[in-house]
């Protein structure tokens, strides 16, 4: 993604078109700052603005008037050497990221540092992303030092880091920071919007608590949909036992409350019902497919396997169907504006 249709940091990301231009971009470069926020993104961008085949002068997209943004030299998006770098395909790019264990090791930084001694295969200049560069062990720092200082000509190294003070201050030393702040909350929004599928309303409500992050706001996301799904999941539970109409009512109200933590607490009452819904709706799915027989691996909730088993033992093929088509009403109703505790009482006696 070239740097004119990256969100925020217009500074920051001023000054690497710029620099690039008039061939000034220091080799060694660090950029710290908040997490989720597009420092990775950044790097890729520089990358492919060093080697882009056809680069160009562009302006930033963003409709916000403040936000205009003047490059010099971008990547054009587009050509083969940009989609290359873009997929992580390209051979004079590379990234390193921390292993299973969490750190990156010294024969990773030592494989970098022999690649950084060849001159680029067929871009202009290679590039060596090493993300999470916290995670470096201290041998790792030490074995960078000289590279990072007398750095092969044709080569950029970029350390990306949301902790850079646990980075050596030798290393530290030997680079260009560039310190890439939160975004606003406006930025956040418009990045889940258009990166990630989400409604307006939607991606305002995550990003006021996203704390500048897309990466947190996301994270809330995944928190908020995994609190729903346990909701759903006890729920599921407790009303397929459940004895006469009385209990089962009872066993679906926790339906209507907002206990799904995330971004709950900005939610209205139909759209928090409508979330629980979606989660009914996957687990029901899932029972069929249990109950039936078919294969498991077709389970969007697998990691529920055997409790998935358990209530399969309650909703035969039948009526895991007939709960997932009522489900499936419930959704539409709620769409046409039934108020939601109609809508859950009525399902509740549906299951
Ligand atoms: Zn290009």
């Amino acid at each position: 993604m070239p740097f004119r249709d990256l969100v925020g940091h217009r500074r920051l990301l001023g000054l690497l078109s710029r620099s690039i231009a008039h061939g000034s971009l220091p080799p060694s470069l660090i950029f710290s700052g908040p997490t989720g926020t597009g420092k990775y993104r950044a790097a890729l961008a520089t990358a492919q603005a060093l080697n882009c085949s056809s680069p160009v002068i562009a302006e930033s997209r963003l409709p916000d008037p403040d936000s205009r943004l003047n490059l010099p030299v971008d990547a054009c998006g587009a050509c083969s050497a940009c989609s290359r770098i873009g997929r992580g395909a390209h051979p004079d790019i590379q990234t390193v990221t921390p292993g299973d264990a969490g750190s990156i090791r010294i024969e990773q930084v030592r494989d970098l540092i022999d690649a950084a001694a060849y001159r680029p295969f067929e871009g202009r200049r290679r590039v060596f992303i090493i993300d999470d560069a916290d995670a470096l062990v201290a041998a790792a720092q030490n074995a960078l030092l000289k590279t990072l200082e007398e750095p092969r000509p044709g080569s950029v190294f970029i350390l990306v880091s949301s902790m850079v003070d646990t980075l050596l201050t030798t290393v530290r030393s030997r680079c260009s920071e560039l310190r890439f702040g939160r975004l606003t909350m406006a930025e956040v929004a418009s990045v889940l919007m258009r990166d990630h599928g989400y409604e307006e309303r939607d991606a305002r409500a995550v990003a006021a608590l996203s704390d500048g992050s897309v990466g947190r706001a996301l994270d809330l996301r995944a928190a908020e949909h995994a609190g729903a799904r346990q909701l759903a999941f006890e729920v599921l539970g407790v009303a397929s036992a459940a004895g006469d109409a009385r209990a089962r009512l009872d066993s679906m109200k926790p339906l209507t409350g907002k206990r799904s933590g995330g971004s709950g607490g900005l939610r209205t009452d139909r759209e928090q019902v409508a979330l629980h819904l979606q989660a009914l709706s996957s687990l029901l799915r899932d029972v069929s497919i249990v109950a039936t027989g078919a294969n498991t691996q077709l389970l969007a909730n697998l990691d529920l396997e055997s409790g998935l088993a358990n209530l399969a033992k309650r909703f035969d093929g039948n009526r895991a169907v007939r709960a997932f088509t009522a489900v499936d009403r419930a959704q539409n109703a709620l769409d046409r504006n039934v108020s939601p505790k109609i809508v859950v009482d009525w399902l509740s006696l549906q299951l």
